[in-house]
């Protein structure tokens, strides 16, 4: 439900509870995230590509005066989408209000949102994906004349009300830019897939944050964590602290290529990256599936673990890694899974994978 004042000269009442995230504290209210996150395009690394066309656009809209087109940012967690709506909101010297979607669950709850924003603010939607089709259908003429359209009354007396807006950008952020539906994906400027960061660039993030946490590491030892960090930023920012930890208390503070494996190790976190969870994925696979293929309910039933940590947060990057392979009868573990946990693929599923390719 949105703040939003009394005096809006339509009698429209909200109650006074609030669905946005301040910027500071998005997602976490957590110092160490908020420390360490990037809040210019300098400290932003990686995504190239991303990073050119946004700072053209951005000068562009300077320059016309204009707000910037609505922008969607799709890819796995961790990889900089938050993050990249707060630069863009520093660089346009703009405020941005930043929440999610399954906070707006009610229509007034967007209403509220829309309705506080200032000319050239920007509004974060996270999951976006997940909105409900009542908060869809508000966002349609919100996005594309920047008005309201709203019913009030009942029956016979109901009125539409069209409420301008002030001009403001919509950033929304989704794992799954494929279940947007096309109307509001088509009202979106531009649409950008984030991509997984090289170990190079990983390296430069966890110097970065070694540094602003005051922790000393060696070259090697930020290219060790980097490897281990499943090319997200997220994750090697989590690593950093967790070695950390270990170099204070078994070391002597400093992170070097030994602290940072010999720690990793004791984390059961592997040269790849993958994790208990990870393994256990392919390890049940292969043992109870012959390899796959199998749906991903089974799977993540046999794991107690939710469709959506798998498929968001597992998946993605043991597909990239090449590790697991996506088949429309369900998953399957590829020849490089088997040789990573060391077991030998048979030679009847090495066939069968190789037809499916
Ligand atoms: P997402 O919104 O895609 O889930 P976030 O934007 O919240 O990811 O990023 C997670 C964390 O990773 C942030 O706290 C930030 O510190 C770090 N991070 C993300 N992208 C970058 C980047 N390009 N350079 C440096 N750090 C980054």
């Amino acid at each position: 439900m949105a703040i939003i004042s009394d005096d809006n000269n339509l009698g429209i009442k909200f109650e006074k509870k609030n669905p946005i995230i301040k910027a500071e504290n998005i997602e976490y209210d957590n110092t160490f995230e908020s420390s360490i996150r990037p809040k210019d395009f300098d400290s932003y690394i990686g995504q190239t590509a991303l990073k050119e066309t946004l700072k053209i656009t951005l000068e562009a809209a300077k320059k016309r005066g204009k707000p910037l087109d609505h922008l969607l940012f799709y890819g796995p967690p961790g990889l900089g989408k938050t993050t990249v709506a707060g630069v863009i909101a520093s660089q346009m010297g703009v405020e941005i209000k930043i929440t999610s979607a399954p906070a707006l669950e009610r229509p007034r709850d967007i209403i509220g949102i829309l309705m506080s924003l200032k000319g050239g603010e920007i509004l974060f939607i996270d999951e976006i994906h997940r909105l409900n089709k009542v908060a869809e259908e508000i966002l349609y003429p919100a996005m594309e004349d920047f008005t309201l359209d709203m019913t009030t009354g009942k029956s016979q007396t109901a009125k539409t009300l069209r409420i301008p807006l002030p001009k403001f950008t919509l950033i929304g952020a989704t794992t799954k830019a494929g279940e947007l539906s096309s109307p509001l994906r088509d009202r979106f400027g531009m649409i950008h897939r984030l991509e997984f960061y090289t170990v190079e660039e990983l390296a430069e993030v966890v110097k970065r944050t070694a540094k602003i946490l005051e922790l000393e590491i060696t070259n090697d030892g930020a290219i060790a964590i980097a490897m281990r960090s499943r090319g997200t930023p997220r994750i090697a920012n989590r690593l950093v602290k967790r070695v950390s930890d270990f170099a204070i208390v078994k070391y002597d503070g400093i992170i070097d290529k030994n602290v940072a494996n010999e720690s990793l190790d004791i984390l059961k976190i592997d040269e790849f990256g993958l994790d208990n969870t990870d393994r256990a994925l392919l390890n049940l696979i292969i043992n109870k599936y012959d390899g796959g293929p199998v749906g991903i309910e089974t799977i993540a039933a046999a794991l107690s673990e939710d469709i959506k940590t798998i498929e968001d947060v597992c998946e993605p990057y043991l597909l990239q890694a090449g590790l697991l392979q996506r088949t429309p009868r369900g998953r399957k573990v590829s020849p490089e899974g088997y040789r990573h946990l060391g077991i030998k693929m048979p030679s009847q599923q090495k066939k069968l994978f190789e037809d499916i390719l």
